[in-house]
Formats: structure tokens, C-alpha cells, sequence
């Protein structure tokens, strides 16, 4: 087993010999997860394990196996929320097309982290952690959430505006109460 300390996994070796196998711990070296909604902190929690081999024809094989945890803000209060990602996944890459027609119709998945001779270790697992985000994300399952108003995180405290959660319409039937008593 050999270690590296860097994101880039060379696969030269293990294209040129089929079915012997590499076998690399590699340090996740991803520090911030770039996400539709914005980037969030990541606290690698194990280093990476990747085995990788030739199937010949073109055909890599890919395992790996992460844990790391994405700071995610609560969808309710917005406090940092810790959300572990057990990553373990097989990939099927085609790093080459095949020399002859098999005619076989297998699936490959699409390898953006394969540049060349090199696996990308944070590409690969930057899909992955895609592919597991999360649809919510609470605090805890009955989060108060945060006043609209001041920002206050109602877990925390109270504050001391108005119920923000009132009908906008009922607002405006209480500003023309409000102006009625000034006249
Ligand atoms: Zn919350
Ligand atoms: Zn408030």
C-alpha cells in the first residue's frame, strides 16, 4: 500500500498491467466544497482509500471509501451543522476507447477526475459528496429557526420583535388601525 500526501493518484502503472491492482491512502486534501448555494467548510474525518484496476480494453475499475464531514448550514437558523458523508463507491471508467467491438453494452460512468494518467482524488469525491447532499438539513428536528426581522436564532432566545410569521394582509389591517388612532 503506498501513501500519498497529495490529491493526484498516478495511474500509469496500473493501466499498463491489467488485473494487478493499486491499492493508495490518500490525504483528502479538499478543504471547502464548492455547492450550488455556496461553498462550505470540509473537516476530513479519514483518509481516502482508493483501489483502482484494469479490467483491460480500455475498462478501469474504481473503489473508494471516505469519511469527512461538510459544515452545512440549518436550513431553518442557518447555524453550522456538521453533516458526516461515509462515502464508499464503485466507478466503471472507460479511460480509453475499446481496441475492438465487444458489443457488449455495459455502463460507464463519466470521469472528470481521470485527466490523462491521473486521478484526481478531491474530483472524485467532490461527485460523490454531490451525489449525497443532503435535501434538508436541521439542527435538530424541531429548529425554532431565526426571527425574519433581527436575525435572532429563536433556539437561543427570544427577541422582541413582531411575530414575523403573521399574515402580511393582517399587517395592513393593523397599520390602518394604527393610523386611525394617531388621527
Ligand atoms: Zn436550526
Ligand atoms: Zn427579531
Amino acid at each position: 500500500m503506498n501513501r500519498g500526501d497529495y490529491m493526484l493518484i498516478d495511474l500509469s502503472e496500473v493501466l499498463s498491467e491489467p488485473h494487478k491492482p493499486l491499492d493508495v491512502t490518500a490525504a483528502c486534501t479538499m478543504r471547502t466544497f464548492q455547492g450550488k448555494a455556496g461553498v462550505y467548510p470540509v473537516v476530513p474525518e479519514e483518509d481516502a482509500h482508493i483501489t483502482a484496476e484494469y479490467r483491460g480494453s480500455g475498462k478501469l475499475l474504481i473503489n473508494g471509501e471516505c469519511r469527512l464531514k461538510v459544515l452545512i448550514p440549518c436550513d431553518r437558523c442557518l447555524k453550522e451543522i456538521p453533516v458526516e458523508f461515509d462515502l464508499n463507491f464503485t466507478k466503471r471508467v472507460l479511460v480509453s476507447e475499446p481496441e475492438e467491438d465487444s458489443g457488449q453494452t455495459e455502463e460507464y460512468d463519466e470521469a472528470n477526475y481521470i485527466d490523462g494518467y491521473h486521478l484526481d482524488v478531491d474530483k472524485l469525491l467532490y461527485n460523490e459528496i454531490l451525489i449525497g447532499w443532503p435535501m434538508k438539513v436541521l439542527c435538530c428536528e424541531d429548529c425554532k429557526g431565526m426571527c425574519s426581522v433581527c436575525g435572532q436564532n429563536l433556539n437561543e432566545g427570544t427577541c422582541d420583535c413582531e411575530d414575523p410569521g403573521l399574515d402580511p394582509r393582517m399587517s395592513v389591517i393593523r397599520d390602518v388601525f394604527k393610523n386611525f388612532k394617531e388621527v
